[in-house]
């Protein structure tokens, strides 16, 4: 493992009898391809100390509900059994992260964290360093990049314009932070407390008081086995197709961002899968394009914009310009978001990607696009427009509340993006209509398979949105 995916963030100053080393597991929710964990079994193994990994379960956290809890529990339960197949100790603790671990701080030798970049998940990482700095003088406290495959920090000092400024400096690094990763042994297989068991999704929910009111995904399921039983099916037959995956009737995507969003699989891994299939290069590097580089310069953009999900702090001078100046144009159509929600649009692709989304917890990138510039022609202000497509994207989407969503809505306000032509209502902020989907897709295709969904599950008579 490279050496600049560790940061040691406090030297220990004091001698103590320690009786294991602690790993704060918390994006990385996986065993396989976790730089953290790897990290952490070594400096167990040097030591000849067992090893704690442990993970704060919240209900607090913004804007989860039911359906990103059973993903993320799918995904937990999957995890603590090999774990325990392993030798490792894994506690989950029902409480805020940064203050269930404090009593595991007492005799630990070293702490480890993974990296997360969002405002909660660093404020997390922030609490615990400030708790071990004043009363834990003992402790060594490492972090490890193990969600971008480049640490945020090296490829950039500052918040890139878009794709075509970062994507060099990627590049240039990828070669040093590319390699496979084998997780070791752990040596000291001793438990330090008694072993608990995670038998399923329902009775590791229940002692937290979440939000229920939308329902787990039908279609998806979490955890590590399920991403590799995707990717692999995508390599093997969709892969292939690539080219033309921005057709939404053609299901030709991964589905790999509700895994990556939950850290349940490593992009470094998917990365190597695609690398050694037999596809030609041109269509991996297309792959790779939005695997690594549309997502690395999603964590740039979280990473060096503290305010990266305020309305006024996410695009550019020249689309804020652009906004003022067409703020008054006339909306031909203006709906709320509960009509977004019972599908009440005039516009059967609009309603349909909605489905998507009700239904399934997931919508196609193309749709995506599309979706949100509908409802930034269709809300009374950009700022309404800006919270109703981030409060339905967090909110339905199983890999909502990421770095890419947060990015991927700052795009349809111009972000990352250039100028277009001036027009009603955008201004210079790119459009989309739906000419160009019925043009380039068989959209009545999607439209129909979106029925579909509709007719198979039953939602709206089950929960109240
Ligand atoms: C308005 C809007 C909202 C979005 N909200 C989210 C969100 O909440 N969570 C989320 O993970 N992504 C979001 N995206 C980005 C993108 O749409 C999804 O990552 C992608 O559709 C996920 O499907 P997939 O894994 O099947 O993609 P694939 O095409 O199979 O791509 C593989 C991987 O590449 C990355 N990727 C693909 N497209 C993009 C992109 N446009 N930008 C950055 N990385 C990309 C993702 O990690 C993805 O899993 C949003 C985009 C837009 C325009």
């Amino acid at each position: 493992m490279d050496s600049d995916r560790i940061k040691h963030l406090l030297k220990s100053s004091q001698s103590k009898k320690a009786e294991y080393i602690l790993y704060f597991l918390q994006q990385a929710q996986r065993y396989e391809y976790n730089h953290a964990l790897a990290f952490a079994i070594e400096e167990a193994n040097n030591y000849n100390l067992p090893l704690i990994v442990y993970f704060g379960f919240t209900g607090n956290y913004p804007e989860a509900n039911l359906r990103h809890y059973t993903f993320m529990a799918e995904g937990l339960i999957e995890l603590a059994n090999k774990f325990e197949l392993k030798g490792i100790h894994f506690e989950i603790i029902y409480d805020e992260p940064d203050k269930g671990i404090i009593p595991f701080l007492e005799k630990a030798k070293t702490v480890v964290m993974d990296i997360g970049y969002t405002k909660i998940q660093r404020q997390w990482r922030k609490n615990i360093y400030q708790e071990i700095l004043l009363n834990h003088p003992q402790i060594d406290l490492y972090s490890v990049e193990s969600d971008s495959i480049i640490p945020v920090v090296l490829v950039s000092d500052k918040e890139e314009y878009g794709a075509y400024t970062i994507r060099r400096k990627l590049y240039d690094f990828l070669p040093r932070f590319s390699s496979t990763l084998l997780i070791p042994t752990i040596q000291n297989k001793t438990m330090i407390f008694q072993k608990r068991h995670y038998d399923s999704v329902e009775e590791l929910l229940k002692p937290i008081n979440i939000n229920k009111s939308i329902p787990a995904s039908f279609y998806y399921h979490g955890g590590y086995t399920e991403a590799k039983k995707w990717i692999t099916a995508f390599i093997s037959s969709k892969l292939i197709h690539y080219e033309q995956s921005n057709d939404p009737s053609k299901d030709l995507t991964s589905k790999m961002s509700m895994y990556l969003h939950f850290g349940q699989i490593s992009s470094l891994e998917i990365y190597h899968l695609v690398k050694n299939s037999s596809v030609s290069e041109k269509i991996k590097d297309a792959f790779i394009e939005q695997l690594f580089v549309r997502r690395e310069l999603a964590h740039n953009f979280v990473f060096y914009n503290p305010n990266y999900d305020e309305f006024e702090s996410i695009t550019t001078p020249w689309a804020y310009l652009t906004m003022i100046n067409h703020q008054n144009d006339i909306k031909e159509y203006t709906y709320s978001k509960n009509d977004y929600i019972h599908f009440k649009t005039h516009d059967i692709y609009f309603n349909s990607a909605m489905k998507e989304m009700v239904y399934t917890g997931y919508m196609h990138n193309y749709m995506r696009m599309y979706w949100a510039k509908k409802i930034i022609e269709w809300s009374t202000s950009y700022k309404e427009a800006y919270e109703i497509i981030k409060d339905l994207n967090n909110t339905f989407f199983i890999d909502g509340r990421d770095a890419l969503s947060y990015t991927g809505i700052a795009w349809c306000f111009g972000k990352h993006d250039r100028a277009w032509a001036e027009r009603n209502i955008f201004g210079k902020i790119r459009y989309m209509n739906s000419s160009g989907l019925t043009r380039k897709f068989d959209i009545l295709e999607y439209v129909r398979q979106m029925n579909l969904f509709e007719q198979t599950t039953t939602y709206h008579n089950e929960t109240s949105v």
